[in-house]
């Protein structure tokens, strides 16, 4: 097992399946979308990651998201290494939580105060418990496409992994608990409404991707932010933004600040960890004192603030601060984007390339995706074809159509060319 250099990638799948239940910790790293076998990767640097065979692949993937400066980039190689000598967990308050909750809270808008998790998951699930302990009321909206991790009560109808593998929940999940969660389709601001109308008083919030990432990129029609934030204001509701991925990707202040619409609570995760695992959820000081020890809702974690992921987490937005750098990702991913657009249209393939910044889908379908309903009608049969034609050239796309893929600021002129020509071939080999 010591060395897997040269192994063909069946026999480490194999391998894998013999102690791993799928032989992946997370699901949609299996390819079953697409079939074929997954790529075991070995190492990345820059916008490029290369498997154990030693193939080399310009990566759209980014770890799904938090490698915004792409891998290994050196500030937060330093960061960590530096980190890991001093110690890697403390279990009590160190400087670096503070350090980096304080960049949160001068650049996310809603942030009064953040609390460090180690996940996405654990940042949604311990929003919602502190939206219900806030407001008294245990229903939680959500909407159809929208992924917020995998607790209790948030894998109804969600995105990602959940809708890739077509699977409408989760067994494990109690009825109960589901019951508690009204599902809404995602940019229909009448249903909302007409929810809220129904059943305002007992809604304790509703949790939306302000931009829709796990179902692909699917950007909020305008006004949606708008009435989600009026109706949950008009009701006594909180609104929380899940922006474990628009968070620091999209500008500097998330999608929020994008769009100019504040929640209640605030989700983060990816970006904000620069590779590490880190979630937080955050907000103004009057909900978040609520939290124990100030408050009565308890939430706690072991490794939560953990220094190494502290560490990266400040290096990642330190460079993210430096002049130019969100337009140096907007210039890339633009290019990526409408060359990509241009060759699907020279190739006669119907697709559409939505992106909001440096997060971007190719939809395989004739006309714009703007929810769950449209992402399903998707052709997913062309579009894994696509993905394998493009691993084949050397591009690593998520291996699902109802992903976000990522631009990172490693991606240069070199990589998006490379990336425009994979295409034009892989186009040409699926004509
Ligand atoms: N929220 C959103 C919007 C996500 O995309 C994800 C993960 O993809 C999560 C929450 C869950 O985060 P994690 O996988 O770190 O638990």
């Amino acid at each position: 097992m010591a060395r897997v250099s040269g192994y063909p990638m069946e026999r480490l799948y194999a391998q894998a399946r013999r102690y791993l239940p799928g032989g992946v910790n997370s699901p949609v790293r299996a390819f079953r979308a697409v079939g074929g076998t997954p790529r075991f990767l070995e190492r990345g640097e820059g916008a490029a990651v290369w498997d154990a065979e030693g193939r080399r692949y310009v990566d759209y993937v980014g770890s799904w998201g938090p490698l915004i400066l792409g891998h290994a980039h050196p500030e937060v190689v330093e960061a960590v290494r530096d980190q890991a000598r001093r110690g890697t967990s403390f279990g009590a308050p160190t400087v670096l939580e503070t350090e980096l909750a304080h960049r949160v809270c001068e650049r996310i808008p809603s942030c009064e105060k953040v609390r460090f998790v180690s996940s996405g998951t654990e940042a949604t699930m311990s929003a919602l418990r502190l939206a219900r302990a806030v407001t008294g009321r245990e229903l939680i909206v959500k909407a159809e496409g929208c992924y917020h991790g995998h607790a209790d009560g948030l894998l109804v109808k969600a995105g990602s992994g959940v809708m890739t593998l077509a699977i409408p929940g989760s067994p494990g999940v109690p009825e109960a608990v589901a019951a508690r969660t009204r599902v809404v389709p995602y940019n229909d601001a009448a249903a909302l409404e007409e929810l809220f109308d129904r059943e305002g008083r007992e809604i304790a919030c509703f949790i939306v991707e302000p931009i829709a990432g796990n179902m692909g990129v699917v950007p909020p029609v305008e006004g949606y932010l708008e009435t989600a934030r009026a109706l949950t204001r008009r009701h006594g509701a909180l609104l929380v933004f899940d922006e474990v991925i628009t968070g620091f990707r999209v500008h500097p202040g998330g999608a929020q600040a994008l769009y100019g619409v504040q929640p209640d609570l605030t989700c983060l995760g990816k970006v904000l960890g620069g590779g590490l695992p880190v979630g937080a959820f955050g907000g103004p000081a009057e909900i978040m004192d609520r939290l124990a020890p100030d408050g009565p809702v308890y939430q706690a974690g072991t490794l939560s603030g953990n220094p190494l992921a502290m560490r990266a987490g400040i290096a990642t937005l330190d460079v993210l601060a430096r002049e130019g750098v969100y337009d140096k990702l907007e210039r890339s991913a633009r290019r990526l984007a409408e060359g990509l657009q241009e060759r699907f249209a020279r190739a006669g393939v119907p697709a559409v390339l939505q992106r909001v910044g440096s997060m971007w889908t190719a939809f395989f379908s004739e006309a714009p995706v703007t929810d769950y309903a449209s992402a399903a009608r998707c052709d997913v049969r062309r579009f894994a074809q696509f993905f394998h034609a493009m691993l084949e050239q050397g591009v690593y796309l998520p291996p699902s159509q109802f992903e976000a893929a990522f631009v990172s600021t490693a991606h240069g002129e070199e990589e998006i060319a490379a990336t425009l020509a994979a295409a034009e071939r892989a186009l040409a080999a699926l004509a």
